[in-house]
């Protein structure tokens, strides 16, 4: 029996090499990877031939309601949401393999069921009451509501526990005071995890994390951003304003909010890694076709050893980031107690190694990468904010360096 207290990179850093984490390297049930490759071959029935749909989305900053209920009719809002109230029951593993798939067609869409399953309603699958997740799961499952999660604030990005957001407890409700900005899926969204602080002012880390539903009065959200990319996802403000929270939309413990949201994070991870690699290989098989194609000097560019170069490394870029992004997944399905430092890791490496792929997928592509009516730029758009949401690659490197340097120092 593999203990389940071992993390492989803290061991790593204490100089202990734990092989039972790696080896045999895990793989999916043989009957969730049935349905996954199901689910596989419906997505891309679904967006394979609608790419001037998805661009005239992505010009427009707007996702059709129509879409998004045939996304609903697919049954991609219920990939995490167990079998017996009408999901897919997939764990990370699963999951983050079906929004590669789905990001190899488009980015926003990916973020919309991303923001949905990733970190919109994780919190109630990992914190979540009998009686929570009774009320809600069905309906989260088909589509009928959808989740976002509501954290960052003006003042409060990657310093987190620096909330303004208040809920103050009264006998049977929180009173819920404040507003949080750049909430991907703010605009469709009908079931919102906030965060707010329940502790006096000077205790930063006293948040609390609260079941949030659009029909509550005083909830409102603003208009849709404009973006650089994803453009097509709703992402909007979201305001409360003397809302009036059920104690029972509690979630987790009181004042426990900052490890929820940090568990949130860190068990989502592999669906924003599971998208990197999607789109990595869209562009690895955009830019091999591109090089075979494209004649100059009387021959195929990829023919030209500093192209042959550019299409290798994005090779090992996407290879390596699949396979520990399918690990760290897989340690959260195999319900190992702690793979931050890991999940960190692979959401840095990930979103780096897709930034440095679209980057060199649109060089190889040259003045036809630029252009609109190709994918590379947009491509590059929507890359960029990988880096930036679900932590910062800076703090995560940060995180990563500390934890190595505390267990290091603790020994
Ligand atoms: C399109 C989009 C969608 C988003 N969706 C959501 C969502 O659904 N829900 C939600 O709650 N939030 C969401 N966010 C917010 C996102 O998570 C934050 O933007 C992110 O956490 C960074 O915070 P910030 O933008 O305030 O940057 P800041 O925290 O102000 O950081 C600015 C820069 O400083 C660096 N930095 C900060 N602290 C340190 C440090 N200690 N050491 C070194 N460098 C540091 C950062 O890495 C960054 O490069 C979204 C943002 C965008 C743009």
């Amino acid at each position: 029996m593999t203990d389940k207290s071992i993390s492989f990179i803290r061991s790593l850093c204490a100089g202990e090499i734990e092989q039972s984490v790696l080896f045999p390297y895990p793989k999916m049930a043989v009957e969730e990877r049935e349905t996954v490759t199901d689910v596989v071959a419906a997505i891309d029935s679904l967006l394979e031939d609608r790419g001037d749909d998805l661009r005239s989305w992505d010009e427009a900053g707007e996702m059709p309601p129509e879409f998004i209920q045939e996304l609903s009719d697919f049954g991609l809002f219920g990939l995490i949401v167990p079998e017996d109230h009408g999901g897919m029951g997939f764990g990370n593993m699963a999951y983050s393999r079906t929004l590669q798939q789905i990001a190899r067609h488009d980015a926003s869409v990916a973020v919309t069921i991303g923001a949905h399953s990733s970190i919109g309603m994780r919190g109630l699958k990992l914190f979540g009451t009998d009686e929570q997740k009774t009320k809600y799961y069905d309906r989260l499952a088909t589509g009928e509501m959808i989740a976002a999660f509501c954290l960052t604030e003006p003042e409060a990005g990657s310093d987190a526990a620096s909330i303004r957001t208040t809920a103050v407890e009264h006998e049977d409700h929180f009173l819920l005071n404040g507003s949080k900005i750049w909430v991907t899926n703010g605009g469709i969204a009908d079931f919102f995890t906030v965060f707010a602080k329940t502790g006096e002012a000077e205790e930063r880390s006293h948040l609390s994390a609260f079941i949030v539903t659009t029909d509550l009065p005083g909830v409102s959200v603003g208009p849709h951003e404009e973006k650089m990319g994803l453009r097509a996802n709703a992402t909007t403000s979201a305001y409360f304003n003397n809302v009036k929270v059920p104690r029972e939309n509690l979630l987790g413990p009181l004042n426990g909010g900052f490890k929820v949201a940090m568990n949130i994070l860190n068990s989502g991870r592999s669906g924003l890694g599971g998208g990197c690699v999607g789109a990595m290989k869209r562009l690895i098989a955009l830019s091999a076709h591109h090089a075979t194609e494209r004649e100059q000097f009387g021959r195929p560019i990829g023919s030209f050893g500093l192209i042959k170069q550019k299409v290798g490394h994005m090779a090992v870029d996407c290879y390596a980031a699949e396979s520990a992004v399918a690990l760290v997944a897989s340690l959260s399905d195999q319900e190992y107690d702690d793979y931050s430092v890991e999940a960190a890791i692979t959401k840095i490496f990930a979103s780096e190694a897709l930034w440095r792929t679209a980057d060199e997928a649109l060089q190889t592509a040259g003045g036809g990468g630029y252009m609109r009516e190709n994918p590379y730029e947009r491509i590059v758009r929507d890359s960029r904010i990988n880096r930036i949401f679900e932590g910062a690659n800076e703090v995560l490197r940060l995180f990563v360096a500390l934890t190595a340097l505390n267990d290091v120092g603790s020994v």
